[in-house]
């Protein structure tokens, strides 16, 4: 945990409200985008949701099936990050509310979550996918929980690897957490930054 965070331990232990980001926050970085931007011809610089939205119906088809095709395997062979397994079991057991927001696909996303055995931890209108909102940074999503939870974004945390998920959080004013990275590139972004789910789950439990 960073020096400035310190102070704010008590707020994270008040949060009843969990949103993570998916993809290399709750299981293994494996998503190669350099990859998978080569196989798609879409420039380093750009955005592949973005890139892929633009493209007239017909491109896009056949880029969205290439890439759900390759995230299927991905999904399949998913391996659970440091900690997140005990992290999400310990805050749904304390009655605490679990949600997903990701750029992945809905259905995958939950073959993601049953392949590293905590799929059963979450309903299925609990976790949001690229089709059910406009795809972080947009807050759109984030926004979509908070409403259907009936909670005010200061109730809530989003959890991620990557600017987009503190991006999305701070546009929504919910609280960010970074895991996952050892240091923080993005400082001032997040509230919070823990090297992995288990520092994350020990903050908050001696909070
Ligand atoms: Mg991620």
């Amino acid at each position: 945990m960073t020096a400035a965070a310190g102070n704010a331990v008590h707020a994270l232990s008040t949060i009843r409200h969990w949103v993570f980001d998916m993809d290399g926050t709750l299981t293994m970085a494996v998503h190669d985008f350099a990859a998978i931007r080569h196989a798609l011809q879409i420039a380093a610089e750009e955005d592949i949701l973005d890139h892929i939205a633009a493209l007239p119906e017909a491109a896009a088809q056949a880029k969205r099936a290439w890439l759900l095709d390759h995230e299927r395997a991905l999904a399949e062979d998913a391996l659970p990050a440091p900690g997140a397994v005990k992290l999400l079991r310990t805050l749904a057991a304390d009655g605490c509310r679990v949600g997903i927001l990701t750029r992945n696909d809905h259905a995958l996303a939950k073959l993601t979550l049953h392949a590293i055995g905590v799929g059963e931890l979450f309903d299925d209108a609990d976790i949001i996918g690229r089709d059910e909102a406009v795809p972080k940074p947009s807050p759109d999503g984030l926004q979509q929980h908070l409403r259907r939870w009936g909670i005010a974004a200061a109730g809530a945390v989003m959890v991620g690897d990557h600017a987009y998920d503190l991006e999305c959080g701070r546009a929504a004013g919910t609280h960010t957490v970074l895991v996952n990275l050892p240091e923080n590139p993005w400082p001032g972004r997040a509230d919070w930054h823990f090297a992995d789910c288990r520092a994350l789950l020990a903050a908050w439990q001696a909070a």
